[in-house]
């Protein structure tokens, strides 16, 4: 755990990419730029890889997987693991002041969820590969009249193809990259371009600070998303693990199909928030509102639709407009924040034209509804209430990623089971009751991969998480996640 009072604010990007153990520029020499969303400013530049460039990663990683003994070697792979644990542990300052930077994210978020808990992840993950049963003994038996004895063997994949979004960089690609080594693999990182810098510091711990055998990890940043299409098209690639919106999980699944990989998909959410009659309506209402604001609702698991008992409603609204007003947008650095802005201003514009369309509904804010008045630079958006419109609006159908918050009545829990599963998604939620039984059954009727009942969490290492329906296929985390990187190998010999 690093210090809470070290100095933050000194750190150095990394420009180039990682490609067979080596840092370098793009083939092509050209770079883009990454930006401070909370102030505009240009932090550097990343190198801005294309398709050779790619091809080269791909080559090194199926050559370190092809070549070299990592796959079968545990002890070698949990060692490698520990240290780059412990390299990012030495450097954690550094990262923390380079992920507000880069990812707009509010400082605080850093002690938890953007760095602190993915590196708590990579410590796990390696103990889990230390302990884990990589051959179980079947016995012996007679199939078919022949007596023989079986076992069962998990294997490496292969080369994973890991592609990850820019929201919780640190999270996403550790959770990733943690369990897919573990496993055996070799990887090719290709993360979003809005935050390279938060990849290529991977590179140059790995390189400097690691053994990690040249090949098994490589990392191509590029403005060009086509590259991610590579990942999932390259018959060299054994499996794609993509975290990201639906619409392009959808295409790199497609796109996956044509070589039959494995395709491990962690995709968007539109979670429902749900408050039985009985539930202490304030605490639950605070704890929507703090939810929804924190990362500026930059979070697929964060619950963006309120379903509160219609009786309770008005309530219900003011409660939780009173906290949302109290968390309104300001300076991640500043470690009082919670809601820092948005990533871009692609994505805040697209928030804006969430925010007119739920006008155009029908709906009014409660509080918000538009850029942060104080903030001209920077792409801020004030935490927005929104009531006025039902479960079917795009509004409350459709995943956002701003902090919006819609509030829904219902009529009794099985209403509220029913609006929070009529969605596509099935990723989170969270139920709040003052009768334990009475949360839990509802918990277990909603159709998601995780819920919170009264305020649990269920965010750890060892916890497996992912979505149901169009929220995702397979699970990260716990495991669930290293089996997800994992074949199984059945043999047999005479017994
Ligand atoms: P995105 O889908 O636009 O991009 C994600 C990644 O895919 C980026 O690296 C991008 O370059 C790449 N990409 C784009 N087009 C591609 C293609 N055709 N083939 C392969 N790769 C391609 O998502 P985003 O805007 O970066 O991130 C926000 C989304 O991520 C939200 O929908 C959010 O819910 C989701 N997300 C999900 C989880 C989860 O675990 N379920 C976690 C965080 C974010």
């Amino acid at each position: 755990m690093s210090d809470p009072n070290a100095n933050t604010t000194t750190f150095t990007g990394e420009e180039r990419m990682f490609v067979a153990g080596k840092r370098r520029p793009a083939r092509s020499k050209k770079v883009f730029a990454t930006i401070n969303p909370a102030t505009e400013e240009t932090l550097g530049v990343a190198a801005d890889g294309d398709a050779s460039d790619m091809d080269d990663a791909i080559a090194a990683a199926r050559k370190a997987f092809d070549e070299t003994t990592w796959c079968r070697d545990v002890e070698r792979r949990v060692s490698s693991l520990r240290q780059l644990h412990a390299a990012m542990e030495r450097h954690a300052d550094e990262l923390r002041a380079m992920t507000v930077a880069e990812v707009g994210t509010p400082l605080s978020m850093t002690y938890t969820a953007q760095l602190d808990a993915p590196m708590e992840g990579l410590a796990w993950i390696a103990d889990l590969a230390e302990r884990y049963e990589w051959e179980r003994d079947l016995g012996d038996a007679a199939p078919l009249g022949i007596a023989s004895h079986r076992w069962v063997r998990r294997e490496a994949r292969g080369v994973v193809g890991a592609i990850t979004p820019w929201n919780v960089p640190h999270q996403i690609q550790l959770a990733k990259l943690g369990p897919a080594l573990a496993a055996g693999n070799t990887v090719v990182l290709k993360p979003a371009p809005d935050t390279p810098w938060c990849a290529t510091v991977l590179g140059r711990l790995i390189e400097e600070e690691t053994d990690i055998p040249p090949g098994v990890v490589n990392i191509v940043t590029s403005s060009d998303h086509s590259l991610g299409a590579q990942l999932a098209t390259d018959p060299r690639v054994d499996q794609v693990s993509f975290t990201g919106s639906t619409v392009t999980g959808k295409k790199v699944m497609a796109a996956s199909a044509e070589t039959v990989k494995s395709v491990h998909l962690e995709l968007g959410g539109k979670s429902a928030f749900v408050v039985l009659d009985d539930a202490d309506l304030r605490g639950a209402c605070a704890t929507a509102a703090f939810t929804v604001c924190t990362h500026a609702g930059q979070g697929c698991v964060i619950t963006t639709r309120l379903l509160v008992p219609r009786a309770l409603f008005d309530e219900a609204v003011d409660s939780t407009a009173r906290v949302m007003g109290k968390l309104g947008a300001g300076d991640p650095t500043d470690p009082g924040t919670i809601c820092g802005p948005l990533i871009s201003d692609r994505q805040r514009r697209r928030v804006e034209e969430y925010l007119a369309l739920a006008v155009a509904d029908g709906g009014s804010f409660v509080i918000g509804g538009g850029r942060t008045a104080d903030r001209p630079r920077g792409f801020f958006i004030d935490p927005t209430l929104i009531v006025g419109l039902d479960n079917s609006s795009r509004v409350a159908q459709e995943e956002i990623f701003g902090p919006v918050l819609v509030v829904i009545p219902h009529d009794g829990d099985d209403d509220a089971v029913a609006l929070a599963n009529d969605s596509p998604y099935g990723l989170s939620g969270s139920v709040w009751s003052a009768d334990r039984e009475r949360a839990v059954g509802v918990a277990n009727r909603m159709r998601t991969g995780t819920v919170g009942i009264n305020g649990g969490l269920w965010f750890s290492p060892d916890v497996p998480f992912g979505g149901y329906r169009q929220s995702g296929v397979g699970r990260e985390a716990g495991v669930a996640g290293l089996e997800e990187y994992l074949e199984t190998k059945s043999l047999a010999e005479p017994a």
